[in-house]
């Protein structure tokens, strides 16, 4: 069966990469990352983290300047792993050949039987199409081909750069069923993007990275935290007034028109309590929920809500503000 491979070994394993660009640019700093068997790992950053670069590296196909990795308990660019690794953007499209027949080239290339080809086009769901000339595919269909190019060798690992990069909101759905389909197969994926909600969706362990350092790694539910009590109610100053009594209540900070407050143990009876000791204090309470912070928050502070280049690197920790807390959903 897939995703079991020797006990204790990883799919992907990353120590204290560095890759630097001439003398000025580091787009890798001292990376760790830990990808185990099976699991859709998420590589999260904003244009410039370093994320590309990293995967080039674990390809094979930029050396690093210091550092370890293993792929599939291999160096990077072994052939013997290599077979075993599909990443998207591997194979350029001829647009004037048709999707299959691009396939058939991929195939040919990479020595797989050409019956894989029909196999992975079902897979990305563009049989029906598969005869036109790639130059007639929409977007979303190019990215799904490129899925079904990086899928020709049935790789244990599979790659992914930004998938779902440019993809209007049916094609990301389109994309997002396709990797949840492919995650389910047992297969390891490595899925890079800088969309927090994708990462959230598909992945079961994300690596923070900015300015090519590793800044947070966990689960997404480890990342965003313990749950918050978000409460609105009027007047808003008299209700920071009657919470700050609560019992419990750990921190409390002003989010837009909402409050947020940590509490020890956030549940249904703390919401309860929250909104009987509102009402009792004669304020008009509209809601009163709990909800965890939502990741792209935790991403902002993590990122400093600066692109990730070398270009832009974080300040010194010391020099770093905290960003005022917002309500989830509420935009920057
Ligand atoms: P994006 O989401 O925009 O694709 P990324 O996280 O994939 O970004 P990288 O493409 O790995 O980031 O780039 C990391 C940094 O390294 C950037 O500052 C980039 O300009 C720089 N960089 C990448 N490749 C090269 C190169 N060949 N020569 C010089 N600088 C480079």
């Amino acid at each position: 069966m897939r995703g079991e491979g020797v006990a204790g070994e990883l799919a992907v394993e990353v120590r204290r990469l560095v890759k630097r660009f001439g003398g000025r640019v580091t787009a890798v700093d001292e990376l760790d990352l830990s990808v185990r068997p099976g699991q859709t790992f998420g590589l999260l950053g904003p244009n410039g983290a370093g994320k590309t670069t990293t995967i080039r590296m674990l390809l094979g196909l930029v050396r690093p300047d210091a550092g370890v990795i293993r792929v599939l308990g291999l160096p990077p660019g072994d052939p013997s792993g290599l077979r075993r690794v599909g990443a998207m953007g591997e194979t350029a499209f001829y647009p004037f050949l048709s999707g299959r027949d691009n396939l058939r080239a991929a195939a040919r290339r990479c020595q797989v039987p050409d019956a894989r080809v029909a196999a992975v086009l079902e897979t990305a769901g563009l049989t029906a199409r598969a005869g036109d000339r790639v130059s007639g595919y929409s977007l979303g269909m190019k990215q799904r081909l490129a899925v079904a190019a990086a899928l020709l060798k049935d790789p244990e690992l599979l790659i992914l750069d930004e998938p779902s990069s440019g993809l209007d909101p049916v094609g990301q759905l389109e994309m997002h069923q396709l990797i949840q389909s492919l995650a389910g197969q047992g297969r390891t994926i490595l899925l890079s993007s800088h969309d927090m909600r994708e990462v959230e969706e598909l992945c079961s362990r994300v690596a923070v990275i900015g300015g090519g350092r590793l800044l947070a790694e966990g689960t997404p539910g480890q990342l965003r935290g313990q749950a918050r009590v978000w409460v609105r109610a009027e007047p808003a100053g008299q209700a920071a007034a009657v919470v700050a009594e609560l019992a419990g209540l750990e921190e409390t900070e002003r989010a837009g028109d909402m409050l947020s407050l940590v509490m020890r143990e956030p549940g249904p009876s703390q919401v309860a309590a929250v909104n009987r000791q509102l009402v009792e204090a004669g304020l008009e309470v509209s809601e009163v929920r709990t909800e965890r912070r939502p990741l792209r928050d935790v991403f902002l502070d993590l990122t400093g809500g600066r692109s990730g280049g070398a270009d832009s690197l974080r300040p010194p920790a010391g020099k770093r503000k905290r960003r005022a807390g917002r309500a989830p959903g509420q935009a920057p």
